[in-house]
């Protein structure tokens, strides 16, 4: 009593010691729904005498009828005791350990029931607990103290597949059920804590479609600031996981919404702060939304093109006033353009070459005459560059004919390609060929970068 009174006035989250157990009536959660590699890791580890739950957006998406992204399994066995149960599993993570179970392809990941640990609030507190942080956030605690360490109550959800039983510590199936998203425990303390929970409410209320709660939704405003202080390469990741997760769209108007826009991805000031730029900023959004959710894949280097494509070409242009030629000026933008993004949002270097490629084909597509389109369809990257293309043209950036003459020229047959070449003249291509006899290959691509 008299702790729950004091976790009050200090803000921890406490919950009720025992979960409401929720039978396959009131949730519909079949077995059937389990992916056959978690089914077997969780039964692995109830025959060896562990709990075993399968946990987190899973049950949440089972719940409301989606389709899981993955499914992660919590217990209570140590990351060790795991690993000796599986042959083909490994120990990850320096923070947190987990440990990822292979069956075929597919990898589940498993970790132990934690205690809540208040997360370190920025970079210099990470470096300075660098090894003391190992143990410190790896402290084991039970099921009830790993459902209060979680961010969103329909993120604490327990399913147990052999009873096929939803254990709710917080409110989560109810909280499902109205499609509100609210914060475990006190909202500040916890967004305290960690500022990125911010951005997963903003993300998960767009991916879900549900509302934020007014308590949680309250102090988002006054504390955004605090993102400033998260390490770059978090932040990355988890606005990759806002663009690509299907719905970007609806996912950057909540940030808007939340006020946590600013500052925290520069990129996104730059789109929702220019009105010349949101038609084809919204163009790549609502495609990338599409692909996602036929089932392609959405890469972050792509993602990136888009988003930084009228920053290089501001930059390109300055240069160019500088009496610097076209091609070095053009390396010279994309690079400063790079680097200067890369301090806020610390993005892979291994994506830069992606990118680069996506822009430079730009230029390209508008060289119509002799071989030239035929050693640009060969290049490896020519399918992301026409995307590329073509939602420049949804978005009034190139002319619409230009896409669609690219269109039709990947698909036609030899002759109706000779007969759609333009004029070498306007073109600009040489007179020196027209096209080569033999079929195109990749080693012609490049050349003309
Ligand atoms: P997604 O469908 O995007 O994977 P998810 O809920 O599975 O959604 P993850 O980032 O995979 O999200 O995290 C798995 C679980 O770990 C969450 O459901 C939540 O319970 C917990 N969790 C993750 N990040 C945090 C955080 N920053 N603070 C508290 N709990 C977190
Ligand atoms: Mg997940």
């Amino acid at each position: 009593m008299i702790r729950r009174w004091l976790n009050k006035v200090l803000g921890k989250p406490s919950g009720p010691s025992k979960p409401r157990i929720f039978p396959l009536e009131q949730h519909g959660i079949r077995r059937a729904s389990i992916h056959s590699c978690a089914l077997k890791v969780t039964r692995t580890l109830k025959e060896n005498g562990y709990a075993a739950f399968v946990v987190g957006g899973a049950v949440r998406d089972l719940l409301i009828g989606r389709e899981p992204k993955d499914f992660d399994v919590a217990t209570d066995a140590t990351p060790e005791q795991v690993r000796h149960l599986f042959r083909r599993s490994r120990i990850i993570g320096r923070r947190f350990q987990i440990v990822h179970v292979m069956c075929g392809a597919d990898t589940i990941e498993v970790t132990t029931f934690r205690a809540h640990q208040p997360e370190a609030e920025d970079d210099e507190d990470r470096v300075t607990a660098e090894d003391g942080m190992i143990l410190r956030d790896n402290v084991f605690g039970s099921q009830r103290e790993d459902a209060i360490r979680r961010d969103f109550t329909v993120n604490a959800l327990y399913y147990d597949p052999e009873k096929e039983e939803v254990w709710d510590y917080h409110g989560g199936v109810e909280d499902a059920k109205k499609r509100v998203l609210r914060m475990i425990g006190n909202p500040v303390v916890r967004f305290r804590e960690d500022p990125v929970r911010m951005l997963r409410a903003a993300r998960f209320a767009a991916k879900l479609d549900f509302h934020i709660d007014t308590a949680t939704r309250a102090p988002i405003a006054e504390l955004a600031p605090m993102l400033a202080r998260i390490a770059p390469a978090r932040l990355f990741d988890e606005m990759m996981k806002l663009l690509l997760s299907g719905h970007a769209e609806r996912g950057v108007r909540q940030l808007r919404a939340e006020g946590l826009h600013h500052g925290v991805f520069p990129m996104l000031d730059a789109i929702l702060d220019h009105p010349e730029r949101t038609k084809f900023l919204h163009a790549a959004m609502h495609d990338t939304d599409e692909r996602v959710r036929r089932g392609h894949s959405a890469s972050p280097a792509f993602m990136l093109a888009c988003l930084l494509w009228f920053d290089m070409q501001e930059q390109f242009a300055r240069l160019r006033a500088t009496g610097l030629p076209d091609q070095p000026a053009l390396f010279a933008a994309m690079d400063d353009t790079l680097e200067r993004q890369r301090v806020a949002l610390a993005f892979p270097r291994r994506l830069d070459g992606m990118i680069k490629e996506i822009w430079t084909l730009q230029g390209r597509f508008t060289q119509r005459s002799g071989s030239r389109p035929f050693r640009l369809l060969a290049h490896p990257r020519f399918r992301a560059g026409y995307d590329f293309l073509l939602l420049r043209g949804h978005g009034g950036d190139a002319p619409a004919e230009l896409a669609e003459w690219w269109g039709r020229f990947q698909n036609a047959s030899d002759e109706e390609r000779d007969g759609m070449l333009k004029p070498v003249s306007e073109g600009g291509a040489s007179k020196r060929k027209r096209r080569p006899r033999r079929k195109p290959s990749a080693a012609d691509a490049g050349g003309d970068a």
